[in-house]
């Protein structure tokens, strides 16, 4: 009984919502949840620069001949430049997190944390941190910016039980168009060394294109 508990537990554990529910994206229809496109695919990468996992994810997606976009936090961008730098000169695209990756909902003075980040990131997307925003902030930063959310969620700052089972999830929900959301975090490398790899691969077998969102949209 208890075995039978546990192995329930685990697999709760790895259990994760990877397509955000359709009316959560109908009650948000001006925010892009994915691309349209029949061959291209777009990888998104939060809160770098880092350098403890952005120069690997520029390698890695150099290697897969691979193009993405990177939603970076101000304040690592004011500390890291030349890993910024080189996401730009690497031909990604890059977007808005705010300064602090702050959350909407709890910050007052999210607004000027958006532009204190404009200061750093010259980029017409923005992603809100955690996906949260208020309806004011909603209104005021779409007069600057096109709100970026995903289409398929990683979770790859959790801890999985099988990383196997989640990653085959993962590549199931993708679709041409899909905007993947993966992290530049420590907490995240190590899902990120194992899935980033495998996810090229089957996208190379499919004949699909990773490409960087364009930050004039
Ligand atoms: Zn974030």
């Amino acid at each position: 009984m208890t075995q039978i508990f546990f192995y329930l537990w685990r697999c709760m554990k790895d259990f994760i919502i990877i397509k955000p529910p359709l009316f959560i994206r109908r009650l948000f229809p001006s925010f892009i949840w994915k691309i349209n496109s029949e061959k291209s695919i777009y990888l998104t990468f939060d809160d770098g620069p880092i350098p403890e996992s952005t120069p690997w994810t520029l390698d890695t997606l150099k290697y897969y001949n691979a193009k993405a976009s990177f939603f970076c936090v101000g304040d690592n961008v004011r500390k890291y430049p030349i890993i910024y730098q080189r996401i730009l000169s690497e031909g990604h695209s890059v977007g808005n997190h705010t300064f602090n990756h702050l959350n909407g909902l709890k910050s007052p003075n999210y607004i000027e944390n958006v532009n204190k980040a404009s200061l750093y990131i010259d980029s017409k997307l923005f992603r809100p941190p955690y996906g949260l925003m208020r309806k004011n902030q909603i209104k005021e930063i779409s007069k600057k910016y096109k709100i970026i959310m995903w289409d398929v969620l990683t979770a790859d700052y959790k801890k999985y039980n099988n990383p196997k089972f989640v990653l085959k999830k993962i590549l199931s929900k993708s679709k041409p168009g899909s905007v993947i959301l993966l992290h530049n975090h420590i907490k995240a490398q190590k899902n990120l060394e194992y899935m980033l790899p495998l996810m090229l691969r089957f996208f190379r077998q499919k004949a699909w294109i990773c490409e960087a969102i364009d930050m004039k949209v």
